[in-house]
């Protein structure tokens, strides 16, 4: 079985569960201010999807200062993420601790 690792500036904490690496990225690691709305979320997964669903790849790029195998990278780790998880139980859990 494969370890989802953290990843989060060098975290190298490894989860059998994507699910429980999500929530210790959430829970354990200082919330993500995006560079280019100025929202705050959490940083690795969720830091992710919304600079992919809410911003385009350009403005990314631009605001990272990113090139595409960055780009790249981030979309494979999303796309691996959501093939896996169950995102809603993420969610429940989240909000349940009073992290979302
Ligand atoms: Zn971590
Ligand atoms: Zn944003």
């Amino acid at each position: 079985m494969s370890l989802w690792t953290c990843g989060i500036a060098g975290c190298e904490e490894r989860f059998e569960a994507v699910e429980s690496a999500i929530i210790h990225q959430t829970v354990e690691h200082e919330r993500h201010q995006c560079t280019v709305c100025g929202s705050v979320v959490p940083d690795g997964y969720f830091a992710i999807r919304h600079a992919f669903e809410e911003h385009s790849r350009a403005e990314y790029v631009r605001a990272y200062d990113a090139d595409s195998s960055a780009v790249r990278t981030r979309e494979d780790v999303k796309r691996a993420v959501e093939e896996e998880a169950d995102l809603r139980a993420v969610v429940t859990e989240l909000e349940e601790r009073g992290a979302l």
